[in-house]
C-alpha cells in the first residue's frame, strides 16, 4: 500500500508528492532535517528535534514553514494516516524553489520554504537483534565541513563513510579530526572506561544529538560518571564498552573498532543499561 506523504500543506499519495527541480534542496543540498521515531504509535523527543530543527533554520537564515504546534500536528497526522506503530518520520525543510538556479538565497518573502515529510515503518524497531550482538566500527578521516552542528542534508560524505564501513564487513564509521573521534556517520560516539561514559563535547564539530542530551541526562540521574571531552581510537580500543546514540538506533552498543574487540566482544553492562533506561523513560513522556 502507497504511502501518505507531507509537500506543503497537502497529504498525498507518494506516487504524488513531487518537489520542482529548481527546489534549493535538490540543488543545492541547501535544507535541514530531522529524523524523529516512533514507538507504540507517539513521538520520542519530539520537542527536542522540532527545537533542533528552529535552530538549525536560524543558524542558516532560512524561515521557518510553520509553528511547533503545526509541526507537530502534521506528525501526528502521518502517523495516523500511516498506521505507524513502530519507525520513524523524516522532515526536510529547504530554502524552496525560487524558479531557477543562483548561488545567492532568494527573497523569503517571494520563495516559501518546502516543507516534506515522510514515515518508515520500523515495526519492533526497539527490539533491534543488532543491539544484542553489538556494532562493528571502522575509523575513517573527518572530511566535513566545520558546521556539523546544524543538521544539513550535506549527507554525501557521512553516506559515502557507511559504504566504506559495509565494505569492511562493519556497521558503521567514527570519523576522526586532528586525531581525535568526533562522531559516527549519523549518531554521536561514547566510550566507557571504568564506569565512566566519556563523549566529546558539544561544539560546531558534531552533531548535538538530541537522543544524547536525554542519554546524558539519564546517566546523570542513574548516578553515572559522565566525562565530556575528546578520545582517540587507540583510547576507545583499550576501554571498557563503546556505543553510539542516535534517534533511529537509541543506545546501540559497539564491540569491535579497527579489528580489536573491546572487552569480551560482547556489548557492556552499561550501554545495555542506558538503552533499557532511555527506552523506558523515553517512552514515558512521548507525544
Ligand atoms: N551525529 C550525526 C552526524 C547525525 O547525523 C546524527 C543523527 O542523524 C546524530 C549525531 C544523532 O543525533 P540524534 O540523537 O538527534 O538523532
Amino acid at each position: 500500500m502507497s504511502r501518505t506523504v507531507y509537500v506543503n500543506g497537502d497529504y498525498l499519495p507518494e506516487e504524488e508528492a513531487v518537489v520542482s527541480v529548481f527546489d534549493r534542496g535538490f540543488l543545492m543540498a541547501d535544507g535541514v532535517y530531522e529524523v524523529t521515531s516512533v514507538l507504540g504509535g507517539k513521538l520520542i523527543d519530539f520537542p527536542g528535534h522540532s527545537a533542533r530543527l528552529t535552530r538549525s533554520l536560524s543558524e542558516l537564515d532560512m524561515a521557518s514553514p510553520c509553528s511547533d504546534e503545526e509541526l507537530l500536528a502534521i506528525h501526528r497526522e502521518l502517523v495516523v494516516r500511516n498506521g505507524i506503530e513502530d519507525g520513524l518520520i523524516y522532515m526536510q525543510v529547504t530554502r524552496g524553489n525560487p524558479g531557477d538556479r543562483d548561488f545567492a538565497f532568494p527573497d523569503p518573502k517571494v520563495t516559501r520554504p518546502t516543507l516534506v515529510l515522510f514515515t518508515q515503518s520500523k515495526p519492533g524497531l526497539a527490539d533491534s537483534p543488532a543491539a544484542k550482538t553489538g556494532w562493528k566500527v571502522i575509523s575513517i578521516e573527518d572530511i566535513r565541513w566545520g558546521r556539523r552542528d546544524i543538521k544539513t542534508t550535506q549527507l554525501l560524505y557521512p553516506s559515502m563513510g557507511k559504504m566504506m564501513a559495509k565494505k569492511a564487513g562493519a556497521d558503521d564509521a567514527w570519523l576522526i579530526e586532528d586525531g581525535m573521534v568526533t562522531e559516527g556517520t549519523s549518531n554521536n560516539a561514547y566510550i566507557v572506561t571504568g564506569n565512566r561514559i566519556v563523549t566529546r563535547a558539544l561544539s560546531n564539530d558534531i552533531l548535538h544529538g538530541i537522543t544524547r542530551a536525554a542519554v546524558l541526562r539519564f546517566a546523570a540521574e542513574a548516578q553515572m560518571q559522565v566525562e565530556e571531552r575528546s578520545f582517540t581510537i587507540e583510547e576507545a580500543q583499550a576501554a571498557d564498552e563503546a556505543f553510539v546514540t542516535s534517534a533511529s538506533a537509541f543506545v546501540m552498543p559497539v564491540v569491535e573498532i579497527d579489528g580489536t574487540a573491546l572487552g569480551d566482544g560482547k556489548p557492556g553492562p552499561v550501554a545495555t543499561r542506558l538503552r533499557e533506561i532511555y527506552l523506558e523513560e523515553s517512552r514515558k513522556v512521548a507525544v
